[in-house]
């Protein structure tokens, strides 16, 4: 009877440290993941936002270079070829980056359809404020997760913009009606396309629109 119970413990006791070692050797499996995965987005955005300064400093310089007021005057040829080899580089780089999976929560809350006929007719007389509903601000701040943080024409990190592809969904829109885009890309678009036979100016302080 005696050596049963000894035995009962025992195997209690080997389950017990089994089940302690386990779990030990998961949080650190976890929080090593986690480590990496922030360093590899830090190593990321710092490269990015590196590029975004060699990119806006070739840019003024070619401003310059229009305006006449160049000390040292460089030809726009030199420009260009140097704006070309930094946009290789960075295609190069931007080809060898390993998709980094962001958990986003699903962008798209459900209103009640009464709140979404009351935001349609918020955005028909005053498009400014439908923008700066709480509705549009959640969404497209969770839009901008969804798209993992970047833009999704040139993959700069920001700062994003929401742009809508189309105002037919105004109030319950999905995540293909708008698209997430950085300052220039959005610009870009604007500056050749109407939307829906509008050709709308970029709107709130986060630039959607
Ligand atoms: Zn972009
Ligand atoms: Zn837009």
């Amino acid at each position: 009877m005696e050596i049963i119970s000894i035995l009962i413990i025992a195997a209690i006791l080997v389950v017990g440290f089994a089940i302690l070692f386990y779990l030990v050797r998961l949080c650190t499996r976890l929080s090593t993941s986690q480590t990496n995965r922030e360093s590899e987005i830090n190593r990321l955005t710092n490269e990015s936002n590196s590029h975004a300064s060699t990119i806006t400093d070739l840019n003024q310089r070619i401003a310059s270079l229009e305006a006449g007021n160049l000390t040292n005057p460089e030809t726009t040829a030199d420009l260009l070829s140097q704006w070309n080899e930094t946009i290789t580089e960075i295609r190069q780089e931007i080809s060898c980056i390993p998709v980094i999976h962001i958990r986003a929560q699903w962008p798209f809350p459900n209103a009640s359809p009464e709140r979404i006929e009351e935001l349609r007719e918020i955005a028909q007389n005053n498009y400014p404020q439908y923008l700066s509903t709480n509705e549009w601000t959640h969404r497209a701040n969770n839009m901008r997760r969804f798209v993992g943080g970047r833009c999704q024409a040139c993959n700069s990190p920001g700062p994003l913009e929401v742009h809508h592809r189309h105002y037919l969904t105004i109030g319950h829109e999905r995540p293909l009606d708008l698209t997430v885009l950085c300052r220039e890309c959005h610009q870009l678009i604007h500056n050749n396309r109407e939307i829906d036979g509008i050709r709308r100016p970029i709107q709130n302080n986060n630039g959607d629109c």
